[in-house]
């Protein structure tokens, strides 16, 4: 529990639990005593507000370098189900959101190289839409 002595240096609030707390990853019991003490303690107010701004410009350098290195790309087989809308709705999400909120110019190219190689295999596979919607078509005219 926290005492009134939350000024002593020892209660303070180490960097790595403070970042964690910045981070949203402790459990709600830690992360109340990490904001009371927070609320509290100037050195720890401080340093919050310190290690708030170095995890944003972080957090921003990071989405720059998955963009760049490729980390987080989804693999190829997810950019085919997902242009064959075939992914589950969390997955589709993340793709769409990897492919248009980070805007990776990775993975947009290579959908389009995707794209671009399955047009063949899309026209066969439209083929086959098409004859079965004739089949149907006619099944339909057929009870009628
Ligand atoms: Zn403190
Ligand atoms: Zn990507």
């Amino acid at each position: 529990m926290f005492s009134k002595k939350s000024k002593n240096p020892e209660d303070c609030i180490d960097r790595g639990t403070l970042l964690s707390y910045v981070e949203g990853s402790l459990s709600p019991e830690q992360s109340d005593a990490v904001q009371s003490h927070v609320e509290s303690c100037d050195l720890c107010g401080r340093f919050h507000g310190e290690v708030e701004g170095e995890i944003k410009s972080l957090s921003m350098s990071i989405s720059l370098v998955w963009t760049e290195e490729g980390i987080s790309c989804p693999h190829r087989d997810i950019l085919k189900a997902y242009l064959a809308k075939s992914l589950s709705g969390g997955e589709a999400d993340y793709v769409e959101f990897h492919l248009t909120e980070i805007a990776c110019q990775f993975c947009n190219a290579n959908l389009e190289d995707i794209r671009a190689l399955d047009s063949e295999e899309e026209s066969r596979y439209l083929d086959s839409v098409r004859e079965r919607l004739n089949q149907s078509t006619s099944a339909f005219l057929r009870k009628n």
